[in-house]
């Protein structure tokens, strides 16, 4: 039987021992934190920014989240809607560059618990990076210390390459790359 491939159904979930424990909504917090390489906040633009999950299928899975808290596909405003558009564009070519994966899977949990996801009032797109014959890497490499490190090298590998982007700007080694699209 083959198996279902549904890896949006491997959430962001807050890890154990990393610091500070997160009041409210986790998309809306991080990004007010100012600490992106602690937060795993890989790039930003003007309405958007791409977090690592710290729960990834894959080396490379990353979400593309609007900034603003709203669940509803539908109700992004055209600006908001173009700019994560670009910004999950920018991202597949990142996750290219950076990890030369075979494929790449990109998808979105709508409408709650039913569609599978656990944060499901403020949106986000998956986008996985898929090699051939991959088997899902949480619970291959179930010890954390080398979950955390691989998280690490994936930030620094992604961040390198979208630094290397049109319109990118690079801050301090800690800071995201901001990226703008005019
Ligand atoms: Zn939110």
């Amino acid at each position: 039987m083959d198996q279902v491939f549904a890896p949006w159904r491997i959430e962001w979930v807050e890890r154990d021992g990393d610091g500070e424990s997160i009041d409210g909504c986790p998309f809306c917090v991080l990004p007010e934190r100012d600490v992106d390489r602690d937060s795993r906040i890989v790039a930003r633009s003007a309405r958007s920014f791409v977090l690592l999950n710290n729960y990834p299928y894959n080396p490379g899975h990353v979400m593309v989240i609007p900034n603003v808290h709203e669940a509803e596909y539908a109700a992004l405003d055209e600006a908001t809607l173009l700019d994560h558009a670009r910004l999950k564009q920018r991202t597949m070519r990142a996750v290219d560059d950076a990890l030369g994966p075979s494929g790449l899977n990109a998808g979105m949990n709508l409408g709650g618990a039913a569609a599978g996801g656990s944060i499901d009032d403020h949106l986000h797109t998956h986008v996985v990076p898929r090699w051939a014959g991959d088997t899902n890497f949480m619970p291959v490499i179930s010890d954390t210390k080398v979950i955390v490190e691989a998280l690490d090298d994936t930030w620094e590998r992604l961040r390198d390459a979208f630094a290397e982007q049109a319109g990118a700007t690079v801050g301090g080694d800690d800071e995201a790359v901001r990226l703008s699209f005019d």
